[in-house]
């Protein structure tokens, strides 16, 4: 029989947490005692590789602080490149054996989180600054593994969750598709597009198009904020092995008494927590074995019971906004409750 060394128990759903650069604005909007310290800090710089960490939320006008406890943490210097390298990259060979994964940033509208999975569209940067996020780095990732293997061909499906309702971005209109329950009581969505992908040029132009019709509104914090969940499918196949990658952009937590949201914004907003109050129930149980594990709370979590649990490994990306400490305890204590 074989001994092996114990390695580092690994949870199903890893919870590791980013933290943007303050903005040019927020930084002269507050030019009398400028703001240089960020509300959150990383309380044991000096933990070994792969240990939890301990990060410190502080309010600048109390002396109020919160502690807790993470899987790992990005500061503000950190590139986007060491996230992917350490966190994002390693699912990838499972995929290519026929495991799913998922990785989702999660967070407050403004938080960054669709700039931590994707280039703003709008951006005029050269091609090398839209390349270091998530979406393109995983693209490109797979792609080239595909260049070195045999036999593997790649489609990407791309959907949002809007309301508790699943739309199609590839195709027009952001056609509505239904989820249904399979034998197995699995969600399947029926008549979701997927588009063969052999490049990133031909990615980008399938990508775009599908970003554009995203659902966008008005709120009272962010003049555009994303109101749904957006579900970026990459399917890797091989003969009988077929793995997929989810890349999520979730919709922006919100506390309801700062957005002073109303009418429909109230509704959308009330989904959307509750949505992510599910997810973050899902992993819980994941992480703690729990016997059973509440997929079927939200549409979200049930679209992704096939990519969360079992032989899967998922990254949730908590991403922070360095000014806000209300909002900042939001975010951290639900991602530091799902571990
Ligand atoms: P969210 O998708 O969570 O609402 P965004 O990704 O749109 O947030 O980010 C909010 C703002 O912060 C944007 O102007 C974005 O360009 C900026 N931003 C976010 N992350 C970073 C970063 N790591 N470096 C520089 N700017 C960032
Ligand atoms: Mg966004």
């Amino acid at each position: 029989s074989s001994f092996t060394a114990s390695t580092p128990t690994q949870s199903p759903v890893r919870v590791v947490l980013r933290v943007r650069p303050f903005l040019p604005l927020e930084i002269e909007s507050n030019s009398a005692e400028p703001r240089s310290i960020p509300c959150i800090a990383l309380l044991d710089p000096d933990r070994g590789v792969g240990e939890e960490v301990t990060v410190q939320l502080k309010d600048q006008w109390s002396s109020r602080t919160e502690c807790y406890k993470l899987d790992s943490f990005f500061g503000q210097g950190d590139y986007l490149g060491q996230i992917f390298n350490s966190e994002v990259g390693s699912v990838i060979p499972g995929v290519f054996r026929g495991l799913n994964a998922t990785v989702f940033a999660y967070g407050a509208t403004g938080s960054g989180k669709t700039y931590t999975m994707q280039a703003r569209l709008q951006s005029t940067y050269n091609f090398l600054l839209i390349l270091f996020r998530v979406i393109p780095l995983a693209m490109s990732a797979i792609l080239s593994s595909c260049k070195d293997m045999e036999g593997y061909s790649v489609e990407i499906a791309y959907y949002e969750i809007y309301m508790d309702r699943c739309y199609d971005l590839l195709e027009p209109k952001a056609k509505e598709i239904m989820a249904m329950d399979d034998r197995d009581g699995r969600v399947q969505l029926k008549g979701l597009s997927w588009v063969p992908v052999n490049s990133m040029n031909e990615f980008n132009g399938v990508f775009d198009t599908g970003v554009q019709r995203r659902k966008v509104a008005r709120t009272g914090l962010n003049d555009v904020s994303s109101r749904s969940h957006a579900v970026l499918s990459i399917a890797v196949t091989n003969g009988m092995v077929k793995g997929k990658l989810n890349l999520i952009d979730l919709a922006g937590n919100e506390d309801n008494r700062r957005t002073c949201n109303e009418g429909i914004r109230l509704q959308e907003s009330a989904k959307i927590n509750q949505s992510l109050f599910a997810l973050s129930n899902v992993i819980y149980a994941l992480n703690n074995n729990e016997p059973r594990i509440p997929y079927r709370e939200s549409k979200l979590t049930r679209i992704l019971q096939d990519s969360l649990g079992g032989t899967s490994r998922s990254l949730m990306i908590a991403c922070l906004n360095p000014v806000s400490y209300p909002e900042a305890v939001h975010t951290v204590s639900l991602a530091a409750r799902s571990r």
